[in-house]
Formats: structure tokens, C-alpha cells, sequence
């Protein structure tokens, strides 16, 4: 497994950092952010450190498609209408501070427009 001994996320998915986990599988993990921006705001995970969507090469297509199964399976555990929305920052201009891929899930009472 490729991993970053100095990213906050490779030590999250090796227990060197407390977490919140919500899911787990062979290819992710998916935490609760530590700074949530609504009521319902998770983190998806690869455990792969990979930078950003940039940086995936082609023998991550099914680690791209367990993302999105990932998303389906925790939208189906959400309570009404189970709208959700996913985000992924790539890169340091469109605000991503970690730099570990991830995907923000984020659901609730009514997210607002952007
Ligand atoms: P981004 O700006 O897209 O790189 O998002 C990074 C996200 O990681 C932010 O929403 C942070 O609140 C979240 N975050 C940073 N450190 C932790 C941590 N130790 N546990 C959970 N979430 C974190
Ligand atoms: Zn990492």
C-alpha cells in the first residue's frame, strides 16, 4: 500500500490519529470531518495515498468506482430523502488542504445552492 508517513490521513487510516469512522472496506475508510459544514459530513477515503483526482493512473479505476458505490451505500443509510452531495478540492487554488485524496459527502436537512 503506498502511504505518506507525514499525511494526517495515512495516519487516520493506520489508527496513528483518532477518527471518527463511519465505513470501512478493503480499498477506504470513510471518517466524519472534524469540522463538519452541515449536519451530515463525511470523508471518503482511499487508503492508497494518492494525491488528487490528478494523480490517479489507470490501475485505480476500480478504486474510483468503489467511491461511488461507497456513496450510494451511505446515501441508503441516510434517514429521508437521501439527497447528498459530493465535493473532491483538487488542488491548492480550489481550496484542498489535504493532500490525500478524498471526497466530501455531505447531506442534511437542505444544502444550499453553489
Ligand atoms: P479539503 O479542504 O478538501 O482538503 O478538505 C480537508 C477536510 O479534512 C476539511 O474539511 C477538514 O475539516 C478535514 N480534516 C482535517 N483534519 C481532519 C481530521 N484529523 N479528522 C477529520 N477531518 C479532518
Ligand atoms: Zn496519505
Amino acid at each position: 500500500m503506498v502511504v505518506d508517513n507525514d499525511c494526517i490521513f495515512c495516519k487516520i487510516i493506520a489508527g496513528k490519529v483518532p477518527s471518527q469512522r463511519i465505513a470501512e472496506n478493503d480499498s477506504l475508510i470513510v471518517i466524519k470531518d472534524i469540522a463538519p459544514k452541515t449536519s451530515i459530513h463525511y470523508l471518503i477515503i482511499p487508503k492508497k495515498h494518492i494525491v488528487n483526482i490528478q494523480f490517479l493512473a489507470k490501475e485505480d479505476i476500480s478504486l474510483a468506482g468503489d467511491i461511488f458505490l461507497m456513496a450510494k451505500e451511505l446515501a441508503s443509510q441516510l434517514s429521508g430523502s437521501q439527497a447528498f452531495r459530493l465535493v473532491s478540492n483538487n488542488g491548492a487554488d480550489s481550496g484542498q488542504k489535504v493532500f490525500h485524496l478524498h471526497i466530501h459527502f455531505l447531506a442534511g436537512k437542505h444544502l444550499s445552492d453553489f
